[in-house]
């Protein structure tokens, strides 16, 4: 029996690993959940699966969820560092959205758990310190669940990086690949919300849009298989058929495929090196009329850009522009009318995340501290940014970072900053 705790469990990949615990109930335990503020939706998971241990992000909903269940109800960042660091959880899944993952991704590790990885800010914001972790915690072990990511580490086979020439990594280029760019001004929150393949949560989903999503799976791609940026390229495929490929030195150009269904990287993660059957549905090869594939178009998507350059930057650049960006897509999520104050519309999103980036003092080798520092420290800038309109950005940069690092000193680090994460 594999005892579980699973972070994020009302959301899509929480919904989507019920479903593979459902199909091995004889192999999977559900020892622990987490999730935001959504109790009425974390009981029934509770009665379902005798969970004896929840948690809530959000204290209210916490208090709500302790008057109508007997399992041990826990609350915030402390709540879910204790509940990864129990010795009665084997294995960690991470499904939370956003910065928030990070602390409970390093803690898993420290703790020697196998953690499957589907929050991919962790590995952005803070991809070295958790990479030295797992070299001092041998025992630990961190296999990826963003669909891309397990494609690449079940193409990898075990294979050193040094074999390896490129890795490609495919999006399906999101609702608007192939709306000019001229149109892009009239862009609301419905049409960025449609995605034509995958089904997720809405943050993840406006990424996809702006192709942050892809520029912060390069960042993550960096980190988890250790290949420079130069070596890890992007391409439009639209289909999702094929969820990523790895190019070894020899040319041979390997492929993982399937129907995209997040059910399967959750349970090649929870069964890692072993396959178990899964009832998914099944690719029909000669019922796939093409597979059509595409450079992304750099100008239209400059977020994919700007996740490039925080990468070579390094240090913090990741963790700043993946604040920027969580912070510019809650803004943009809000739905305000154009002509209200704070306001921004869709091409905004890498506007802001450039201007904090232009901003940015980026701090070599952080320490965790330092990214969690820089973290809020990004989303103060970005938020004063946008309430200062579209076009004032320049001139509210200045004034916005000094304002924001002075605040930010006075906060510190620790657990203060843990609650700027965003949900
Ligand atoms: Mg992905």
């Amino acid at each position: 029996m594999q005892k579980i705790a699973l972070l994020g469990a009302t959301g899509s990949i929480g919904t989507s690993a019920l479903k593979v615990l459902r199909q091995h109930p004889d192999r999977f335990t559900l020892s622990a959940v987490a999730a935001g503020r959504q109790w009425e939706k974390l009981l029934p998971i509770l009665e379902e699966f005798r969970v004896p241990v929840a948690c809530l992000w959000d204290a209210d909903s916490a208090a709500e969820l302790r008057k109508r269940t007997r399992a041990k109800v826990l609350e915030g960042m402390d709540g879910l560092l204790e509940m990864v660091s129990d010795s009665g959880v084997d294995f960690v899944l991470n499904g939370l959205v956003g910065s928030i993952g990070c602390r409970p991704t390093l803690e898993a590790i420290t703790r020697g758990k196998r953690v499957g990885l589907a929050n991919k800010e962790s590995m952005v914001m803070a991809g070295e310190i958790l990479n030295e972790a797992l070299r001092n915690h041998p025992e630990a072990r961190l296999i990826p669940i963003d669909s891309e990511h397990s494609a690449i580490f079940q193409c990898l086979a075990g294979r050193p990086v040094a074999e390896v020439e490129q890795i490609l990594l495919t999006a399906s280029g999101g609702p608007f690949r192939t709306r000019p760019a001229a149109d892009f001004g009239s862009i609301r929150k419905s049409d960025a919300l449609k995605h034509p393949t995958w089904v997720m949560g809405e943050k993840i989903t406006i990424d996809s849009a702006t192709l942050m999503n892809k520029g912060l799976e390069v960042i993550e791609a960096h980190y988890l298989f250790g290949a420079p940026f130069s070596g890890i390229k992007v391409v439009i495929h639209p289909g999702s058929i094929i969820h990523s490929f790895v190019q070894f030195r020899d040319g041979s150009l390997m492929a993982q495929m399937g129907c995209p269904d997040m059910q399967l990287p959750i349970q090649y993660a929870l069964t890692y090196p072993e396959r178990w059957p899964l009832k998914v549905d099944r690719l029909d090869m000669a019922a796939l009329a093409k597979l059509e594939f595409f450079p992304p178009d750099m100008a239209k998507f400059p977020c994919l850009g700007l996740a490039y350059r925080a990468g070579d930057l390094g240090g913090t650049a990741p963790a700043i522009v993946n604040a920027a960006n969580e912070a510019a897509v809650a803004r943009f999520l809000e739905d305000r009318a154009a002509a209200t104050p704070g306001a921004i519309a869709f091409t905004d999103i890498p506007r802001v995340i450039a201007d904090v980036l232009n901003a940015a003092e980026i701090k070599p080798r952080p320490g965790l501290d330092d990214v969690i520092a820089a973290d809020a420290w990004a989303r103060k800038a970005a938020q004063m940014i946008m309430n200062d309109g579209p076009d004032a950005h320049t001139r509210a940069v200045r004034s916005a970072v000094s304002a924001a690092s002075s605040e930010s000193g006075r906060e510190g680090s620790g657990k203060a900053s843990a609650r700027t994460g965003n949900r």
